[in-house]
């Protein structure tokens, strides 16, 4: 299948499907001199001469392993990637494939950004995850002092997303980038809500043709909230849903305690009972709690975690103005609002969920 995804700057194809790696080459368009594979030392395990061997018949390619994890996205593997490719000579007309999960697609756009003002690049998620992060034009690089704030937009020349490269996935991935599925139903669609409520039992569930549906319906919202706010004023903050204490909770525990995914998980929880409660409506919070269960997601605020550091981490959120607190609420189902919450009701409802 093939999906069009519009940006500002461009238009460009996502396929999606189950081994279309094979056809990796005819996705390639226009002259390329050399394809530099950027991949994680896992990803490369599994499948890096899978895809060496099916480009090789067409183009000259050279690849560059960095290690898995968060900590690739440095400046130091940033470096070492531009000096693979100055060795390796690739010129303007070269091409950057980014072979992995989200780190490996946001260190690699990045690259491909940055060598020699800007070279194209293709994006070949591996992980769930990545339907979130391969979308949007977001690329970058950490800072000591914070996570990806050293990049730039850069939007690929195409998505290739094939899904039997995601069998060898972790459970645990698995279930992390399944919570920005759910995110992406519970802000924009309604009918995938409904549709993962019938079909979606379990994580075994999240496999084969159901996972490819997932992947296309999340992509969906992703990329239609993204066209839509052009100038990231407004409604891409929605995207935030379940962040905004997700956050907290990672940084609080330090990156890599807790997944990204069980920490969105946590945060939407939250963010539907403070919805509960800011509008007065009944969501039926307990059955989320229940539905969340289900799949694995923690659904209590990790102990050791006291309500004041959460509280003064959510103020510092990028979406906060004037110390005030903002958080993605939901109204309904499949509709949220950017709203400025009462902090002294946000307390005391971290503090009732606050082991410490
Ligand atoms: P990741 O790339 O680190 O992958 C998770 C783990 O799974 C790694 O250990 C990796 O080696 C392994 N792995 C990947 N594919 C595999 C496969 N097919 N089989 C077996 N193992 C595999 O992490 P992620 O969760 O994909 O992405 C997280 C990153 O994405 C973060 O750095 C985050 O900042 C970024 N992100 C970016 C955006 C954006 O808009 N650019 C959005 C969301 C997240
Ligand atoms: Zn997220």
């Amino acid at each position: 299948e093939v999906l069009q995804i519009k940006t500002q700057t461009k238009d460009y194809p996502l396929y999606v499907g189950s081994n279309i790696s094979i056809n990796l080459p005819e996705f390639i368009k226009g002259k390329v001199t050399k394809i530099l594979i950027i991949t994680d030392e896992n990803v490369s395990n599994y499948y890096l001469k899978h895809i060496e061997e099916i480009l090789k018949e067409h183009f000259p390619v050279t690849s560059f392993i960095i290690p898995s994890g968060e900590k690739a996205k440095s400046i130091d593997v940033f470096y070492k990637c531009h000096t693979h490719a100055l060795q390796e000579k690739l010129d303007r007309s070269s091409l950057v494939i980014a072979l992995g999960g989200g780190v490996v697609g946001d260190l690699a756009g990045f690259v491909a950004a940055t060598y020699m003002r800007g070279v194209p690049f293709i994006q070949m998620p591996t992980t769930l995850l990545a339907h979130d992060s391969a979308v949007g034009g977001k690329v970058a690089i950490n800072h000591e002092l914070g996570k990806n704030m050293i990049g730039v937009f850069n939007q690929p020349e195409s998505v290739v997303y094939d899904i039997s490269l995601l069998k060898t996935l972790p459970e645990s991935e698995m279930r992390s980038g399944f919570a920005e599925v759910i995110k992406h139903a519970l802000i924009k669609d309604v009918e995938l809500y409904n549709w993962l409520k019938k079909n979606v039992h379990s994580m075994a569930d999240v496999q084969g043709e159901h996972l490819q549906h997932m992947i296309i319906s999340g992509i969906k919202v992703k990329a239609d909230v993204v066209y839509e706010d052009e100038n990231e004023t407004g409604i891409r903050a929605y995207l935030n849903f379940g962040h905004t204490l997700g956050h907290a909770i990672e940084a609080e525990l330090g990156y890599g305690q807790i997944s990204h995914g069980d920490a969105v998980a946590i945060g939407m929880l939250f963010a539907i009972k403070v919805s509960e409660n800011h509008y007065g409506i009944e969501l039926n919070h307990d059955s989320f709690l229940a539905w969340f269960e289900q799949y694995g997601f923690p659904i209590s605020i990790p102990s050791g975690l006291s309500a004041t550091s959460l509280l003064e981490r959510m103020k510092r959120d990028k979406k906060s103005k004037e110390d005030k607190i903002r958080m993605v609420l939901l109204r309904e189902i499949g509709t949220v609002e950017l709203v400025q919450v009462n902090e002294e009701m946000i307390r005391s409802m971290l503090g009732e969920v606050c082991n410490d």
